[in-house]
């Protein structure tokens, strides 16, 4: 079997499939299998992947456990309200990882499996068939009988499969930095809220480092890309208004990376003869809930279940257990932005005050919300 791309998606699949007893070979265009530097948060739903996958204990290591998701006011720092995730117990931990360290853990344990890993492999298109055709950007072919398409979000296999679609700028641009923890940053996901924008910051590595993610809304956007870098100015002054933690850490921010968020449809077709579209290439979703790897991990259980079953591959079961649950998570995401954006005082001001209320008088049923979310156990496939 051939899995197309090498990020937290591809290699996941081809760790399930190998466990499966499938032969599987990596096709990753880039040079190395690396990540940029950046933060990623891992809930109990994708952590319950890693853990059947036997790397539980190892992923523990290299991340932080989230004792809560704080809400805040940008302006003051002062707290609106806080999802306490101690309340999940240790085995569903919620936790803070480098993409990078991650990434790390999953190449070693597939290199591990004896999956074979193939760097500087481009793929131009994949065609579907008894035997799927990967075609190479040098005009080369590889067949297998399943070939994944991992490729994230500029996946040549998605319009393949569904033909093009356009996506659209959502009206957001998104900054991204790991700094020093000049802070004392707790082990928490921190949502500064403003008007118009928002910045969410939690520690990595031991709590030697802080992630950020900062958001604004934005007329106009030209580009998809992920690799722009911008004036860590624009960032500040961007965030001129804010209080509490935020000005210490953004004082630190060298080189932010920055780029447009756009909506792309999730695919409706995520399978053809011999080809399954998973992660990113599937269902690209906005961070606003930070579940797009965690959803990558799912797909990966669930491929490969569907794959390998004794009586042949059912690819179409692979679809149906995953994309209403895909969408859905999608739609959550998608509603996550406005909330934090509210820009008229006097909304701002009750919508608080509620989420204040209702974080103290029934906490646990602010928790219990996730439960659809965080509660399920993709791995109970099988
Ligand atoms: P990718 O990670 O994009 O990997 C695709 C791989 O395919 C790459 O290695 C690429 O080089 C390779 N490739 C692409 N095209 C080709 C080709 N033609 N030929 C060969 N190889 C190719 N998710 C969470 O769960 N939690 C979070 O906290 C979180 N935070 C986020 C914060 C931000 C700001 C953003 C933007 C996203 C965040 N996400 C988060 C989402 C998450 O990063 C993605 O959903 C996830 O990385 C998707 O994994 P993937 O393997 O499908 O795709």
């Amino acid at each position: 079997m051939v899995v197309v791309g090498g990020g937290i998606g591809g290699l996941a699949a081809a760790l399930c499939l190998a466990a499966r007893g499938a032969e599987v070979t990596v096709l990753e265009q880039a040079e190395a299998i690396r990540e940029v530097g950046a933060g990623i948060q891992i809930s109990p739903n994708g952590l319950r992947v890693l853990e059947a996958l036997g790397l539980g204990e190892a992923f523990r290591d290299i991340s932080v456990r989230g004792q809560a998701v704080s809400l805040r006011d940008g302006r003051d720092g002062r707290e609106v309200t806080r999802l306490d995730l101690m309340r999940l117990d240790d085995a569903q931990s919620y936790r803070f990882v480098h993409r990078a360290d991650l990434i790390e853990l999953l190449a070693r344990a597939v290199r591990d499996r004896g999956v074979a890993i193939r760097l500087l492999q481009k793929v131009y298109n994949v065609v579907p068939g008894p035997m799927a055709r990967v075609v190479m950007c040098t005009g080369d072919e590889v067949t297998a009988p399943l070939v994944v398409a991992a490729d994230g979000l500029h996946s040549v296999a998605r319009p393949a499969l569904n033909g093009a679609a356009e996506p659209f700028f959502t009206g957001q641009v998104a900054w991204r930095a790991v700094v020093p923890n000049v802070v004392d940053h707790p082990a928490e996901a921190r949502v500064h809220m403003g008007p118009g924008r928002h910045m969410v910051s939690y520690p990595l590595r031991g709590g030697s480092a802080v992630n950020i993610v900062a958001v604004e809304e934005r007329g106009g956007w030209v580009d998809e890309g992920w690799s722009h870098t911008d004036d860590p100015a624009n960032l500040r002054r961007a965030f001129a208004g804010f209080g509490g933690i935020v000005p210490a850490l953004l004082d630190t921010v060298e080189t932010p990376g920055l780029w447009g968020l756009f909506r792309h449809p999730v695919a409706r077709r995520w399978h053809a003869e011999g080809v399954a579209l998973l992660g990113d290439a599937a269902h690209p979703t906005l961070p606003f809930l930070a579940q797009g790897a965690n959803m990558a991990l799912e797909d990966a259980w669930a491929l490969a279940v569907a794959a390998m079953r004794e009586g042949g591959p059912r690819l179409d079961l692979y679809q149906q257990w995953r994309r209403d649950r895909v969408a859905r998570v999608i739609a959550a995401a998608n509603g996550n932005a406005w909330k934090y954006h509210l820009s008229n005082p006097l909304v701002r001001g009750v919508a608080h005050l509620g989420l204040g209320v209702a974080g103290r008088l029934a906490p646990g049923r602010m928790l219990h919300q996730f439960d659809w979310l965080y509660g399920y156990d993709v791995t109970e496939l099988t």
